[in-house]
């Protein structure tokens, strides 16, 4: 038993060893500051972050899990645009698989990065690696960073600008990135002796479906309306603007929960690849979306986790462990968290 259970706790921290610009001691410092009781830091697709961490030393008064988020291909019977980010919490550092296989993924973002550059200048945006790799010492260039420099060099007004009109996906500059499949990277955290868990699972963007008339209410000759739109989940609980009849990696939902049922079998298929959690509370997710993933988590027999996906200046207006101010995520997911990961019950040196 733990002796935390007032504070909060903040498990979806980026650091700057990926695209976060706070460094990892910085953000023990932070961590502090804000009375959190536990906190892991998550940087994409590398644990140079958590490593780091560990080195630095962690203070007694924070509970610190060791963590990741890799960005893998989606189950091929559940596409979706972009990537499924899979948490990893508790892992091993020093496992090699992982190691071998975060290795490649830094490779292959590394390719990435001047690729981008190229396609920017020939769209007339004036900045090189060199500039972007300088403005931000030490961790992983990614777009984050080429959007925050075409921002500081005025070029675009804000991130989203740069997002919307170059480096989004499908967008002139962008350039698709080597991912692992969702089974592996299950597997990798599982066999680095870590919790996987999928990261705001609200953000998955579903768009893979054929209008299916013969199913459909709608008349022939009347277009059915698009089958899957974008932002599936984030409609879920409304239901109202879904066509009636929805065609997803080869199955047929109908009805109004149909997109209750979708993500259900989507769960249901990530458990038996090795996931053991859903982050349930991420401050992209509105409150209902906060209850339906927990409660889908419960029916599942899954974790819940939670936590502000800080990244310092890049994304200003979220703030470590209170996102946009009313944000928290209690203590006792951390607790649930650690005893799966086998950690041992730590006394509580700091009480009173
Ligand atoms: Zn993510
Ligand atoms: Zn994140």
């Amino acid at each position: 038993m733990d002796c935390k259970e007032q504070l909060g706790i903040d498990l979806h921290i980026h650091s700057d060893a990926s695209d976060g610009t706070f460094s990892p001691s910085e953000i023990l410092g932070l961590a502090q500051e804000q009375n959190l009781g536990a906190i892991a830091i998550t940087d994409h697709d590398t644990i140079k972050g958590a490593r780091e961490a560990v080195a630095a030393g962690i203070p007694s008064s924070i509970r610190f899990l060791t963590g990741i988020e890799i960005s893998a291909n989606p189950p091929p019977s559940f596409p979706c645009s972009g990537s499924f980010h899979i948490l990893g919490y508790g892992l091993g550092l020093d496992d090699p698989i992982l190691n071998q296989t975060l290795e490649v993924l830094q490779n292959a973002r590394r390719e990435r990065n001047p690729q981008m550059i190229r396609r920017l200048n020939r769209l007339g945006i004036d900045i090189s690696l060199n500039e972007v790799t300088a403005r931000f010492k030490g961790g992983q260039i990614s777009r984050p960073h080429i959007a925050f420099l075409m921002l500081e060099k005025k070029f675009v007004s804000s991130i989203d600008e740069a997002f919307d009109n170059y480096l989004g996906k499908g967008k002139a500059a962008y350039v698709d990135k080597y991912r692992v499949d969702c089974g592996k990277a299950l597997k990798m955290i599982r066999g680095a002796g870590g919790v996987p868990v999928l990261a705001h699972p609200g953000l998955l963007s579903f768009h893979e479906g054929e209008p299916i008339e013969s199913l459909s209410p709608t008349s022939p000759d009347k277009p059915v309306p698009d089958v899957f739109p974008d932002t599936f989940p984030r409609h879920l609980l409304s239901g109202k603007s879904l066509p009636p009849t929805s065609l997803i990696g080869g199955r047929v939902y109908r009805g109004r929960r149909r997109g209750h049922a979708f993500v259900g079998d989507m769960i249901r298929t990530l458990k038996a690849m090795g996931l053991r959690g859903i982050e349930s509370h991420h401050p992209e997710h509105t409150p209902s979306q906060v209850a339906f993933y927990a409660k889908l988590a419960k029916r599942h027999g899954l974790l819940v986790t939670g936590g502000t996906d800080f990244h310092g200046s890049l994304k200003p207006d979220i703030q470590m462990g209170s996102g946009r101010g009313d944000f928290f995520v209690p203590y006792a997911l951390y607790e649930k968290l650690k005893s799966e990961i086998g950690m041992r019950g730590e006394e509580c040196k700091d009480e009173g």
